[in-house]
């Protein structure tokens, strides 16, 4: 399968998890990918392990400075780029009372900003390269409602959602394509950190609340960061260039809408 063959892809985050699995994944369907991530040394072993096809950029996308770079230095490193995965991102969770505006502005920075900004940056580059693109951006189901522990992040993937549909209808005329992915619940080092977050908040022993919510999941099961990638090929193909401004639910059930 080679579906992807002769693109130039740029994932965010994906030095583990899913955007590790987006890149084996592009690379298999026949693409070059830049990996960026703020963790380098990850990112590189990642590239390294899927090949020549790949290679590792440092990005932090919260920094203005650092998404020019990276963009500037993917472009340099593959000639262009023709697909952009905005994956990078960071949960947080705290009751209401608890919030506190550092966190905030943290996870803000990184989810919404990072997005919006190394989209614009990549939008920028492909309006000058003339020949449209694929842009996807990582939503979640935490996007499509709030919960009652979880509401900076949340508010963070509703507003990657909102951003997608503005962008979308922005950036069609250019050709450049923007969707979105909104998985549910995918096992991983994410997921670790958001049962360490329950384990604290409801008073939960570790690995409980992961087994809760996989054992909801009307599929049967938590996702996997494989389960997710049909729909990112998808996406970046394209069959898909009839597809502008959508979240798409990749989540077992999860959610509808
Ligand atoms: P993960 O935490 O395993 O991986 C995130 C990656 O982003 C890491 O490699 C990390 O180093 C990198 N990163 C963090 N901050 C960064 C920054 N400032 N600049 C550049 N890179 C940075 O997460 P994951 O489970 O692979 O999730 C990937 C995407 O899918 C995220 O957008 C996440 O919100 C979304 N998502 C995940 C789940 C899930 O259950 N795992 C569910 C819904 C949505």
């Amino acid at each position: 399968m080679t579906r992807l063959a002769g693109k130039r892809a740029l994932i965010t985050g994906a030095a583990r998890g899913i955007g590790l699995a987006f890149a084996q994944r592009y690379a298999r369907e026949g693409a070059q990918v830049a990996l960026a991530d703020i963790d380098i040394a990850q990112a590189r072993t990642a590239a390294k392990g899927i090949g020549p096809q790949a290679t590792a950029l440092e990005m932090d996308v919260s920094r203005q400075d650092s998404i020019e770079t990276a963009v500037a230095d993917a472009v340099s490193h593959m000639g262009g780029i023709d697909i952009l995965i905005n994956n990078a991102a960071i949960f947080t969770a705290a009751p209401i009372v608890e919030i506190t505006r550092a966190d905030y502005s943290r996870v803000f920075e990184i989810n919404v900003a990072g997005t919006l900004f190394t989209l614009q940056a990549v939008a920028r580059h492909m309006i000058e390269q003339g020949t449209g693109g694929k842009i996807i951006n990582m939503a979640s189901q935490a996007g499509r409602r709030g919960e009652a522990l979880v509401a900076i992040y949340c508010a963070s993937k509703a507003a990657v959602i909102s951003l997608t549909q503005s962008a979308g209808l922005n950036l069609i005329r250019h050709g450049i394509n923007v969707n979105a992915i909104a998985p549910g619940v995918v096992d991983g080092e994410h997921w670790n950190g958001v049962d360490a977050f329950f384990a604290k908040y409801e008073d939960k022993a570790p690995g409980q609340k992961k087994k809760e919510v996989g054992e909801a999941v009307p599929f049967g099961r938590m996702g996997r960061a494989e389960d997710l990638t049909g729909m990112a090929v998808f996406l970046a193909s394209s069959e898909a260039d009839y597809i502008v401004a959508q979240t798409y639910n990749v989540d077992g059930g999860n959610w509808m809408s």
